[in-house]
Parts: C-alpha cells; structure tokens; sequence
C-alpha cells in the first residue's frame, strides 16, 4: 500500500522514531484508507527532542515578544489560506464533518491572531515601594521547555491553544499529539516553521499515551505540562508530575447539562439540543450529554427531539448532506455501546438508535446511531459517566431549584446551558451553576478562543486555555531597582 510516511520534529530535522517503531493513522469512515504513517516514539525520542527545545530556549526566549507575535500572525495566514485542505485531512484522519473540522482550523487562526496581539502586551505590574528611592515592579518570565499532550477531538484547536500562548511567552515546546491524529498538529507545525519558526522551538514527538506521554511529563528538563485529555489519563499525569513539584495544566471531561425550562423558546431548545448532542458525534468535552426537561414541556420536546434525531444523517463526513460522522476508533464504539446496554440495565428506555453501524457503506468504518435514552434518573450511571458519543440522556424535573441541583450532582463541571425567557432565573442559574461554563438559551458547546476554557471539580485543576493562559505559561519575577545609593531594609528601616 502506498501512504505518506511522516516522522518526528526534532532540533528543526524531522526523524524516524530511535526504536524503529510506526504506527497506521486510519480513516474512521473507511479503515481501509491509511492517511499515513507515523512513528510510534519512546523515551529516548521524548529525551533527544526535549534536549532540543532545551537548546532553543537559550536563544527565543531573547526574541522580542512581539517578534515572536509575528511569526504567529503569519502562520494565522498560512492557516487560513489552506483551511479547507487541512480541513479535509482532519476529516479523514478522526472523521467530523468538513463543515465542523472548518471551524476546528479556523479556532486555530482566530488563537494565532488573538494571542499574536499578545506579544504587545505580556503585561507587568509598576507599584510603589514602601522605601524611598526604590523602584518595584514585576516582569513575566516564560518558563523554558514545556510539554503538551493533547486529545484527538479538537486536533488543531487544542494544540494551537497550547502551543501558540506557550511560544508568545518565550518558551519552546515539546507536543505529542493524540495518536488517532497527529496529521493535524503535524500539519499546524508545518505552518508556523513555514512562518519562521527556528529549529528546535517546537518539537513533535508522536507516539501512544503510556511510551511517548509518559516519559514527557517525567522529564526533568521540562518545566510544565499542559494536558487535554481523559479524567483518568490526567490524573496519572499530575501525580507523576507533583513527583517533580512541576506545574500541570489540566482541561478533562465533562458530562455536560442543557435545562429546558417550562417557558422556553422550544424550538430553540431543540436545535441546540441536536447540534450540542449530536455534533462531532458526541465526542466533545462540551457536549451536551444529559438533557434536563421540566415537566410541561418534557413530553412535547421528546417527541420532536427524537423524530429530528432519528432524521439525521449518518456518514462520511466528506460527503455533502451527512450530518454526524463517524466515532473515532473501535474502542469510542465499544464505550457506546457499553454504556447504552448500562442504561438500560438500569432502567432507562432507548428512545432512538443504540446500536453500531455495520452494514453496506457503514461496513468499513466505526458508526454508532444517534442515541437517546429516556426515563434516566440522576444516580443512573448514564447520568454520571462521560460517554464520549453521540448518547443523550433525558431526565425530567419538576422546580428550577431541583434542575440546578441535578446539574450539579456529578463530579464532572464543564459546560451547562439553561433555556428561558426569565432573566431572574437565568442569572440565578449562572451563579449557581457549578461549571466552568454557562451557556444562556445556546447549546453547551461553542466556546470562543478569547474568553476562558475550562471547568471545575474532576474537569479541571483551576487553569484556563484562552484568556488565562498567559498566566501558566509565564513565572512572576519581582524586580526592586534601589536608587538610593545606601542599604535600605524593608520592613526595619522604616517600621513606626
Ligand atoms: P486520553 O486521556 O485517552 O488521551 C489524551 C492524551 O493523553 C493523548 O495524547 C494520549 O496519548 C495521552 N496519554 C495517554 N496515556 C498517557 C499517559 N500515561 N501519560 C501521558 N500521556 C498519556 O483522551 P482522548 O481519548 O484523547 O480524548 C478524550 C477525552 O479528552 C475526553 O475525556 C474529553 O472530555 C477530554 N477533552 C477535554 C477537553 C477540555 O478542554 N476539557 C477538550 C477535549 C477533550
């Protein structure tokens, strides 16, 4: 079979892993279809590529900030001039629709232009100091190398909202990107080196989880780890890393509530309802996987939720009129199907789909039906647990005040949307919400790159991408300039 073969990004050279070692990166709509092959690395590619931007760091973090700002903002062009081909590679590489891995490449821009403005700004503080002849202030310091691990779902976003603040700040980046897709990061490296990025500043190490992320985070050159992905995998990644006393930012899963109030615009409600359940298959950290519905509007929103669901249209997400792609790989179907069977141990109703999709043009790929379950109640697994695909669960309540409490009864705190025409309500719920997110009369997803992204409890560990990021990627220095021309002691010499 011929397919491209790609290799690691290591001091500027791109390498085969040390051990030999590749993996296949498949087409989700079609196994049959290799996008290419990569390698699958280990320690010693993770030690050889760490010692690179160890190298590097000595000379960018000198590069002006808004120098660096300007190598952002060209391959923000670069990105936008090839988002449709790049787009297209992401589609076949984890399977979304082109109209969604569009708006993936264009998160990545919209990140480039934004923090490009940054290098203009990295602001300080200036304050007075409590001596005479004394000037306090403090400068940001980027932190050397930083390591990032990033998940398959948004596999140019989340690497562009790691990589692009990290380098602004003057650090230099070691990324190992998500094993079902690293064409993408590949692809969005290639436009910043194409920018004028210098050798070694970002370095790609691809490989599994436990042979190539591992050794990263256990590093002792690398000074911070921004980490997308699981509950379970970030876990293991702060415990390794507090071995070090090293920083960890940690963006996990979510298992995201939409209420729909009595006095809501119900059609309103239904389409965020599809498009939060149902878009990128269910596979987002933000999708809406529980919907909560109050009494007077529940039966009617079932029945035209589950008529519009079982309407949509299963398929490659390259071909015109498909609605919902594919799921990743084999083992995202196994997790639907293990949690729909679950459910229904547990009493819950299959309202629509819940099986996998196996025949004719289904056949070669991993297709899961668009699923609801219905009669859930709030200690149902299903109700608790991230599922990660196109699964939506419907529970019913009574009061405002028992919605807010069923929203907040699990460990995850991501994203929450409420549907109402009542403002008193809606404000009460953005106070209340125990999220990092609130969505009013909008679906659960659809966050904007300027604002913070992440959440609270076993979500994250109270970091941000966005606004916020600046702050992981930067130490504080304080800086007393004494112009005195005398040794002055603070707190002694001028104590009363
Ligand atoms: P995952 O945890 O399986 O993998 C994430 C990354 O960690 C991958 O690059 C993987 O190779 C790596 N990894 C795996 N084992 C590792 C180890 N032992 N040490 C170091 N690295 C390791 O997650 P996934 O399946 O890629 O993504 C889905 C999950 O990501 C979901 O739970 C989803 O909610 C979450 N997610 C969260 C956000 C957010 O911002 N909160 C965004 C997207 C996805």
């Amino acid at each position: 079979m011929t397919y491209p073969r790609f290799h690691n990004l290591i001091g500027g050279k791109w390498l085969p892993a040390i051990g030999g070692k590749t993996m296949l990166n498949l087409n989700p709509a079609n196994n049959r279809d290799v996008v290419g092959e990569f390698p699958a690395s280990g320690a010693e590619d993770v030690a050889k590529a760490v010692s690179a931007a160890k190298k590097a760091f000595a000379t960018w973090r000198l590069v002006p900030a808004p120098k660096r700002a300007k190598i952002l903002q060209r391959a923000g062009y670069l990105l936008s001039v090839r988002k449709e081909e790049y787009a297209r590679d992401m589609t076949r590489e984890m399977g979304k629709v082109l109209a969604e891995t569009l708006g993936d490449v264009q998160e990545a821009i919209d990140e480039a232009f934004y923090v490009a403005g940054e290098g203009r700004r990295l602001f300080g503080q200036t304050t007075p100091s409590e001596l005479q002849n004394k000037f306090a202030m403090s400068v940001r310091m980027p932190l050397g190398v930083v390591g990032l691990i990033t998940p398959w779902n948004f596999p140019m976003a989340i690497p562009s909202w790691k990589l692009f603040p990290a380098l602004v700040c003057g650090n230099t980046c070691v990324i190992k990107p998500a094993e079902d897709t690293p064409l993408s990061t590949y692809n969005l490296v290639q436009a910043l080196i194409e920018a004028g990025l210098p050798p070694g500043v970002v370095n790609i190490v691809f490989g599994l989880g436990p042979d190539a992320g591992a050794p990263l985070v256990e590093h002792p050159d690398v000074r911070a780890i921004s980490f997308t992905g699981s509950s379970e995998v970030g876990s293991l990644v702060a415990q390794r890393a507090a071995a070090n006393f090293k920083p960890v930012s940690l963006e996990m899963g979510g298992k995201n509530a939409q209420i729909v109030l009595d006095d809501a615009n119900l059609e309103l409600a239904l389409d965020g309802a599809l498009w939060g359940g149902f878009g990128t298959t269910g596979q987002r950290c933000t999708a809406t996987s529980r919907i909560l519905l109050q009494k007077g509007i529940a039966a009617k929103f079932i029945s035209r939720f589950v008529a519009r669901t079982k309407k949509l249209s299963v398929g490659n997400g390259l071909e015109k009129g498909v609605d919902v792609g594919p799921q990743v790989n084999a083992a995202q179907i196994e997790t639907s199907k293990k949690y729909v069977a679950i459910a229904l141990a547990e009493g819950a109703k299959l309202l629509a789909g819940g099986h996998p999709l196996t025949k004719g043009a289904y056949a070669k790929g991993t297709f899961f039906e668009p699923t609801i379950l219905g009669s859930v109640t709030p200690t149902m697994r299903i109700a608790r647990e991230e599922v990660f695909g196109p699964v939506v669960s419907l529970l019913e309540f009574d009061t405002f005040e028992h919605a807010i409490q069923i929203a907040n009864s699990i460990d995850y705190g991501l994203s929450t949307a409420l549907y109402t025409k009542d403002v008193n309500r809606a404000f009460t719920a953005i106070r209340d919400l125990e999220a990092g997110i609130t969505y009013i009369n909008a679906p659960t997803i659809g966050a904007e790159v300027h604002l913070p992204f992440g959440g609270v409890k076993q979500t994250g560990n109270g970091h941000r991408e966005g606004l916020g990021a600046i702050d992981f990627y930067t130490t504080w220095k304080s800086v007393y300039v004494d112009f005195s021309d005398k040794l002055q002691r603070a707190q002694i010499d001028n104590a009363e």
